[in-house]
Formats: structure tokens, C-alpha cells, sequence
């Protein structure tokens, strides 16, 4: 039986951020008495991207009782410290691996946070103008830890607030969940699934996404909702030409990659590859101080590990065939510059907008005996996305380079479902949801909606930014 001050309740959700775009997840839950918010990300890649992580929140971080996390990916989490520096004190209810990941993925984002300001504010001081701050520090992200609340997959938890809530694993990263919440709707008790990251069936290491049942409401992302990946065998044979054409043109072969995620599955797929003779002994250099700690956080997590890796790990680990080199100082990092020939080096971010691999593109972009291999999602406006759409000139740090290196794009590494594992996740509910489609570019969430409302005659939104839906 609910509390009596909840009884009269209806749930409103309003879509603040990624809604008809990909980054930038936060969605807000209003009930009389509480607020909970599901993600508080960064946008990414979007021209007035800097400027829309600044905006005031729709919200007063203050008034919100309950930060549920789905994984720790930026475009989900990156904007915490600021919720926190603005007031908010409720709890973070996320996995206690998505626990592991944040606090790195914050403290390096922190990092920066302060030196794109300390960047930005050198050429306003040169042009006569202000100085600006950042938007958050290292010392913000301290105060967001101790807010951390740590769930197991599969755990039913009550907030006391009139709403319970489970992670279940939804096999995108380590500690990645789709989060189902139960709350007093018009006529008792109602349930509403967010999918966050919906991973793939079959991905190395983890495990494959959990199948939901049953729901009243669901909120799924979209990403791929337009598209089909390659099979994974494919993906491993693209990889391994990619490595062995290089090498033989005498180049080195640059992989812009997430930190977290991508990094290790790169490092899982190569050590195959080496074991299985497809191709010779190499060195992956993985410039990214965050890889490094990510990586370690994913060896201390072996029991959210699939079949195949637990095996992996019982017979001598996931990196025993390949030497891996990581590197922490910026000259460590300068160093593989000097290395013209047969390097793998896996640098973030993903898509090219920051960190370390701006500096591998610089001295390998315009090099045509070099390959540039592109793994994972690049969103509009971003330069990963720039250099996959065939650009040949592109400006880093307002340098010209031309790009000569082969582009790779090797779609099938994906930690996002295809349209065909959207459907399939979809088409396992016994329960008939209304659908709202979320986390994917216009046309994406456009195409999988229409999928939806012909195949399963579901009833579907595609939110529009800042839309607010009654859950009845
Ligand atoms: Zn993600």
C-alpha cells in the first residue's frame, strides 16, 4: 500500500536532454513531493556544445531527491559535478562498477574542464577580454563521491520516497544498466523502464543485455535505430587487414577510442587476433591515463564477466599475447610521436573533440602510409565525424593537416544494439508499453519509432527537447 500523500500522485517525465539528439541524457520525474532525475550528461560534438553544458539546469538542483545513473559514459554522467556544485545533495543510485568508473571518468573530465578554461581564458586575456572558469574542478567531483549509493544488478532497493527501483545489466559497459523504477501511478502501482545503453549480444567481456518483460512505460535509446552493424567476424578480419595493410605500408595505425568500453574490447580483439596467428606480435600503445585506471577497474570486476573472458582469464588473462604499453606523462605520450612505423596507438576521445589522440591525428593524419580506424559512434559536428565524411583538410588547434592516412570505419565494434537488437529487446516485453524513443539523432529515433508503431503497434513519442508526458 502506497503513503497516503501519494496515492492522488501522477508522475510527470520531462525529456531535458538527449531527445532527438544522442548526448546529453537527463530526464527529469516529478511527483508532488519528489524529484528524481535519470542521467545528468554532457552534450557532446554539437557546434554550442561548450555553451549548452553551461545553460541553467530546467530544474533546482536543490529540490531533486535522487540521481539514477545508468552507466558512467560521460554523455550520461558528465554534468554531475555541476548538479552537485549547484546544490543538489539526494543520493546517486547507480552499480557499484559504475561507482568504479565515475570517479576517474569525473576526475579526468575535471582535468579537462580546466584546461580547456585556462586555453579559452589565455585568448580572451590576449584579446583584451575576461577570463573564464571552468566547469567544474577536481575538488567539485570530491564532493559528488560521497553521494554515491551502491547497487548489485538485480537488487530491488526502496528510496522511501513512493518509488523502488533495479539495475539490471544491460551489457554496453562494465556497470552499464537499464534501470526500472516502480511508482504510484492513477490506479496503484506503475512501472516505467529507462534501457539506457543497450548493449549487443555477443561483445567481448561482457555479458549480453538483460531482456525486460514487462512495463507500462518504456524510454529506449535509439542510437543505431536506423542501421545494422557488421558481424562480429567481419569486424575481427576488417581490424586485422587494417593492422597488417599499415604495417606493410610502413605507418602506424591511430584508434580513437573511449576510454572505457572501447579501449578494452580493442585490447580483448587484438590479443586474439595475435593468439589466433591472424596477425604478427604488436605493441598497443594505450596513451590515456584513463584507460590505464579504467582498465584496471574492469580486471577488479571479474564476476560481471561472460562466459568466454572468465575463461580467458583462467587460461593466462586478456592481454598474455600482445605487449601493451600504457602511457601516464605528457612525455611518455609525446614519445610514441617519435615512433614512425608498426605502432598501434589507442587514444581518447572517441570522437576526436579532446584528449590525447589530437596529438597522434596531428602526426599521423597527413601521412599516407598511416591508418586512422574509427570504432565507434561519431556525432554530428564532432572531428572524428569531420574525417569520416571524407574531409581533406582538418584544423587541430588551428593548424591545417591534411588528411592522406586511410580512414577505417569498422562499424561492428559498437557497444550500442543494431536496429535489429533494438527490435529484439523490444520484442521480448509481454506487457504492451507506451514507447518513448530517446537517445538517437532525428532521423534515427524517427525511423526505429516508425518500426515500432508498424511491427508491434505500440503506442510511441519521439520527445521533443524539454517535452513533459503525464505517466498515467
Ligand atoms: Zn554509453
Amino acid at each position: 500500500m502506497l503513503p497516503r500523500e501519494h496515492q492522488e500522485a501522477i508522475m510527470n517525465i520531462r525529456f531535458l536532454g538527449a531527445a532527438r539528439t544522442v548526448t546529453g541524457s537527463c530526464y527529469l520525474l516529478t511527483l508532488p513531493k519528489v524529484k528524481a532525475l535519470v542521467d545528468c550528461g554532457f552534450v557532446q560534438g554539437a557546434s554550442d556544445a561548450r555553451d549548452q553544458n553551461r545553460e541553467p539546469f530546467a530544474f533546482d538542483p536543490r529540490d531533486v531527491d535522487f540521481l539514477f545513473l545508468t552507466h558512467a559514459h560521460l554523455d550520461h554522467s558528465g554534468l554531475i559535478p555541476r548538479l552537485v556544485k549547484e546544490g543538489f545533495r539526494g543520493r546517486i543510485i547507480t552499480t557499484a562498477a559504475t561507482a568504479d568508473l565515475l570517479a576517474p571518468m569525473l576526475q579526468d573530465s575535471a582535468k579537462i574542464q580546466e584546461d580547456d578554461a585556462e586555453r579559452i581564458s589565455r585568448r580572451a586575456l590576449r584579446k583584451g577580454g575576461e577570463p573564464v572558469t571552468p566547469l567544474y574542478t577536481p575538488e567539485d567531483v570530491e564532493k559528488v563521491l560521497p553521494l554515491i549509493d551502491r547497487s548489485t544488478y538485480g537488487q530491488i532497493r526502496d528510496t522511501g520516497r513512493g518509488i523502488r527501483c533495479r539495475f539490471v545489466d544491460a551489457g554496453h559497459i562494465l556497470g552499464s544498466g537499464s534501470l526500472e523504477l516502480w511508482y504510484p501511478g492513477q490506479n496503484g502501482e506503475k512501472k516505467i523502464i529507462f534501457s539506457g545503453d543497450i548493449g549487443r549480444k555477443g561483445t567481448p567481456i561482457l555479458n549480453d543485455p538483460t531482456l525486460e518483460t514487462e512495463a507500462d512505460y518504456v524510454v529506449m535509446e535509439s542510437t543505431y535505430g536506423d542501421r545494422l552493424h557488421k558481424n562480429p567476424e567481419d569486424t575481427a578480419s576488417e581490424l586485422a587487414g587494417a593492422v597488417t595493410s599499415t604495417f606493410q605500408r610502413g605507418g602506424n595505425v591511430v584508434i580513437p577510442a573511449f576510454a572505457i568500453g572501447r579501449t578494452q574490447d580493442i585490447l580483448y580483439l587484438l590479443n586474439r587476433l595475435v593468439r589466433e596467428g591472424r596477425l604478427q606480435k604488436l605493441t598497443v600503445y594505450i596513451d590515456s591515463p584513463l584507460a590505464e585506471k579504467a582498465t584496471k577497474v574492469y580486471l577488479s570486476h571479474p564476476e560481471l564477466y561472460d562466459e568466454e573472458a572468465r575463461r580467458l582469464i583462467a587460461r593466462g588473462g586478456i592481454g598474455d599475447a600482445i605487449t601493451i604499453r600504457f602511457t601516464q606523462s605528457a612525455e611518455e605520450s609525446m614519445a610514441i610521436n617519435r615512433i614512425r612505423s608498426r605502432a598501434v596507438i589507442v587514444a581518447g576521445s572517441g570522437m576526436c573533440e579532446g584528449g590525447r589522440v589530437r596529438h597522434h591525428l596531428k602526426h599521423n593524419l597527413w601521412r599516407p602510409e598511416c591508418s586512422i580506424v574509427f570504432v565507434g559512434f561519431q556525432a554530428k559536428g564532432t572531428l572524428g565525424r569531420k574525417i569520416v565524411d571524407g574531409a581533406k583538410i582538418v584544423d587541430i588547434w588551428g593548424e591545417e593537416i591534411a588528411v592522406k592516412a586511410r580512414i577505417w570505419t569498422i562499424g561492428g565494434f559498437s557497444a550500442h544494439g543494431d536496429q535489429k537488437e533494438l527490435l529484439a529487446w523490444l520484442s521480448a516485453f509481454k506487457s504492451r508499453p507506451t514507447v518513448f524513443v530517446t537517445h538517437g539523432e532525428e532521423e534515427a529515433s524517427l525511423a526505429f519509432a516508425g518500426l515500432i508503431r508498424t511491427q508491434y503497434g505500440l503506442k510511441v513519442h519521439v520527445p521533443e527537447p524539454g517535452e513533459e508526458f503525464p505517466l498515467q
